[in-house]
C-alpha cells in the first residue's frame, strides 16, 4: 500500500464555501419565494468581449485546416504572439518585462500552487493574513513552516514586514483578495528591501491589477526598482477579461532572479521554473491563446474596460452605501472587493446568518480567509447591477435598524 502525503491530512478543511452552500440551501428550502442575492463568490458574471470570442473562433477554425492546424506548442511557454502582447502590456504601465520572462498558463491558481515545486521544504513562508487560501494550502501540502504578517484595521489591511523576523518566501497580493486593499509604490519598495536583506523571493499576485484606477498605485511589482532581482509575478485574465471559464494567465520570472544553491552555484529561477513546467505542463490551447491575445489589442482593451467599468460602478454603489450607513470598509476603489467591518462588533458568521435571514443577501465571512478576517466580511462587485442596487437598499435598511 502506498504511503500518502500525510500533510494533506493536516490541511484545514475548506469549510467556508461548504458552510455557505449548506446555509443558503437551508434558507432557500425554508423560504422558496425569497429573492436571494449572491454577492459571495468572486466569479465574474458578464460575458466575454466580442473581440475575444471572434479571436477564439478564428483560432478554432485554424485548427480545422491542415495548413494552419497546431499540435503541441514547441516550448509550452506560450506562443510568441501572446508573450509579446503581454510584454507590451507591461510596458504600457511602466514595467519592463521581456517576452522571454513570461510563461502563459491556464490561470493564476495553477502557478500560485505549482511554484512551490521549485523551492525547498525548509523555507520559511510568509503570508499576509487574511489571504487567498491557495498560498497557505499549497505550502502546507509540502509540510512547510508558515508565518503570518497581520493585515488589520490599524494598517488598512496592508501588512508590512517585521524587520526582526526572517522569511525566505513572501506572498503578496495587490489589489488584495479578500480585503481590496492595495500597496503603494513606497510600501512595495519596503517589501523589496526586506526581501533583499533576507535573500528572500516575493511571489506577487497581481490578479486584480486591471481594477486599479489610481495612477499612483503600481499595476505590477516590476514597476518598482529592484523587483526583478527578488520577485516573481502571477497574473490572470480571469477577472480582467472574464476568463474564469476560459482559463488563461501568465507568470513572470525575471532573468535577473538568481538564488544560490547549497553547493554555492548560482541558479536562475527562470531556468528551473522552465524545467518544472517543461516536465509537468504542456501549454495552453491555441484558440485560448488567440482569445487572450485579443484582450491586449486596442479594441480588446476598450471592450474589456467597458466590463470592468460596470463592475467598478457596482463597487462604487456598495462603497457609497457603506459610507452612508457608517460602516468601515477597505477596497471598492482599485478593487472589485469591498471588505467591511461587521456592524455592532458582530462575528463574521453571525453577520452572515443575519444578512441571509433578514435580507436574503449572501456574502463571504472574513474569517474564512484567516484569523484577521474575524469580524469582517467580503462582498463582491461582480454581480448584476440591479441586484447590487437592490442588495444595498436592503443592507442600508438592515444596518440602520440595528
Ligand atoms: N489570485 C487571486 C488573488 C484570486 O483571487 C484568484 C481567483 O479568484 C486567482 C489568483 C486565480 O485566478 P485564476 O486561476 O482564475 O486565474
Amino acid at each position: 500500500m502506498p504511503a500518502i502525503n500525510e500533510n494533506f491530512l493536516k490541511l484545514e478543511k475548506n469549510y467556508l464555501f461548504i458552510n455557505i452552500a449548506k446555509k443558503v440551501n437551508a434558507f432557500t428550502a425554508a423560504n422558496p419565494d425569497a429573492k436571494l442575492i449572491r454577492m459571495g463568490i468572486g466569479d465574474v458574471t458578464l460575458p466575454l468581449a466580442p473581440v475575444v470570442v471572434d479571436a477564439m473562433k478564428k483560432g478554432a477554425d485554424e485548427m480545422g485546416v491542415k495548413e494552419t492546424f497546431k499540435g503541441y506548442e514547441d516550448s509550452g511557454a506560450g506562443y510568441d504572439f501572446l508573450r509579446e502582447a503581454v510584454s507590451d502590456y507591461y510596458k504600457s504601465f511602466g514595467a519592463d518585462v521581456s517576452a522571454d520572462e513570461i510563461r502563459i498558463n491556464d490561470g493564476a491558481k495553477s502557478d500560485c500552487g505549482n511554484i512551490v515545486d521549485i523551492f525547498g521544504d525548509d523555507n520559511i513562508i510568509l503570508v499576509t493574513d487574511p489571504a487567498y487560501p491557495v498560498y497557505v494550502d499549497s505550502n502546507k501540502m509540502s509540510g512547510r513552516t508558515i508565518i503570518y504578517a497581520d493585515s488589520n484595521e490599524e494598517n488598512g489591511f496592508a501588512a508590512m514586514p517585521d524587520e526582526s523576523v526572517h522569511a525566505d518566501i513572501i506572498y503578496l497580493c495587490s489589489p488584495n483578495n479578500p480585503t481590496g486593499s492595495v500597496y503603494t509604490a513606497e510600501q512595495l519598495k519596503v517589501w523589496i528591501d526586506y526581501a533583499k536583506k533576507n535573500d528572500a523571493v516575493i511571489i506577487y499576485d497581481a490578479a486584480y491589477e486591471a481594477f486599479i484606477t489610481d495612477p499612483d498605485v503600481p499595476r505590477s511589482i516590476f514597476c518598482i526598482e529592484g523587483a526583478k532581482e527578488c520577485a516573481i509575478e502571477m497574473c490572470s485574465l480571469s477577472k480582467t477579461a472574464g476568463f474564469t471559464g476560459v482559463r488563461c494567465g501568465y507568470t513572470v520570472v525575471p532573468n535577473a532572479l538568481k538564488v544560490t544553491a547549497s553547493d554555492g552555484t548560482e541558479v536562475s529561477l527562470a531556468q528551473i521554473w522552465g524545467r518544472r513546467q517543461g516536465s509537468k505542463f504542456n501549454g495552453v490551447s491555441y484558440p485560448v491563446q488567440c482569445a487572450a491575445a485579443a484582450v491586449f489589442t486596442e479594441e480588446g482593451q476598450k471592450q474589456i474596460h467597458e466590463n470592468i467599468a460596470y463592475y467598478q460602478e457596482n463597487a462604487r454603489i456598495i462603497s457609497d452605501t457603506m459610507t452612508k450607513v457608517g460602516v468601515k470598509f477597505t477596497g471598492g476603489v482599485n478593487s472589485p472587493y469591498i471588505w467591511f467591518k461587521c456592524p455592532k462588533n458582530m462575528g463574521s458568521w453571525e453577520f452572515f446568518d443575519m444578512m441571509l435571514e433578514k435580507i436574503a443577501v449572501v456574502g463571504t465571512p472574513g474569517e474564512g480567509f484567516g484569523k484577521n478576517g474575524e469580524g469582517w466580511f467580503r462582498l463582491t462587485a461582480f454581480g448584476d447591477r440591479d441586484n447590487t442596487i437592490e442588495a444595498m437598499k436592503r443592507f442600508e435598511k438592515l444596518v440602520s435598524e440595528l
